[in-house]
């Protein structure tokens, strides 16, 4: 942990400093050596919060974009008497969980029943291939698996397994991608800078959006980003709706023709890559 008690302030870890761990009030001593991140660190083995991860520099860097007040608050569940330290809790009650390691999606979906409002800021470069299978998806534009919707920034996927690791799909709050790592990665496809925003998937396509990094934490930070996530949600569900009631037209016209349809979508021509994907599913 970046914060402990010690006498009524949260204080960072310095060397030979004692404090009191403000999840679960034990105490905590300051771990300051020269290869991990400065931290606290418990003083015995202790069931403070097994969500809790050693973190990485890219980690905290993510936390220092928010004021320090913001970082590492506790969170109760009253009726369970289970308790959390959420990475960055906002004034407008926005959880913000930064996700280096590995998670099952089983354990992703516990988090995001505990925190309920919340989106996951993903470190998208943890494995090697990561990356490269995400430029190879994205920068495929005209195979008709990532596309430009009408509004700009927004893209409809097919395969968004193509895209991103398993465990972050079909979550029910926002993912940010951050492809940029530790800053020292090659660009050539320039794509590192933004992020990317996987959005809980609500009709048939899953949908992402291209944002600056700038973009993303001023919303979080300002209270807009729940109410623009809404928005766009409520926004995809209108175009499904729309687009369902054409499809229907279609099929009614060729209604004498047999017409296989997957994931709602009427399968007439398409890509060759994508008749192979198809059916490999
Ligand atoms: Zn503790």
């Amino acid at each position: 942990m970046q914060f402990a008690i010690l006498g009524n302030n949260r204080i960072e870890a310095q060397p030979r400093l004692n404090g009191l761990c403000s999840c679960c009030s034990k105490p905590v001593i300051a771990r300051c050596g020269t290869r991990k991140i400065w931290h606290w660190a418990h003083k015995s083995k202790t069931d403070c919060d097994n969500w809790w991860e050693p973190e990485t520099e890219w980690h905290r860097t993510w936390k220092n974009n928010y004021a320090a007040d913001w970082q590492e608050i506790s969170l109760l569940n009253e009726t369970t008497g289970e308790k959390h330290i959420a990475d960055v809790r906002t004034v407008h009650n926005l959880i913000l969980e930064f996700q280096h390691s590995n998670i099952h999606h089983h354990e992703r979906t516990l988090r995001e029943q505990f925190y309920k409002n919340m989106v996951w800021v993903v470190d998208g470069t943890r494995l090697k291939r990561d990356y490269p299978r995400f430029v190879k998806e994205w920068k495929k534009d005209g195979i008709s698996e990532v596309h430009q919707t009408e509004k700009s920034g927004i893209f409809k996927i097919w395969f968004p397994e193509y895209c991103f690791p398993e465990a972050w799909l079909k979550s029910s709050v926002p993912i940010i991608f951050d492809f940029r790592g530790d800053g020292l990665l090659e660009d050539s496809a320039g794509l590192r800078n933004n992020l990317y925003c996987l959005f809980p998937q609500v009709g048939m396509h899953a949908r992402v959006a291209e944002l600056s990094r700038k973009a993303f934490i001023k919303a979080t930070t300002n209270g807009e980003w729940s109410l623009r996530i809404q928005e766009f949600i409520n926004d995809f569900r209108k175009q499904d709706e729309i687009e369902l009631r054409k499809q229907k037209q279609t099929m009614f016209r060729t209604s004498n023709k047999v017409v296989y349809t997957w994931r709602g979508i009427p399968l007439i021509g398409g890509s060759k890559e994508f008749k192979k994907r198809r059916r490999k599913l």
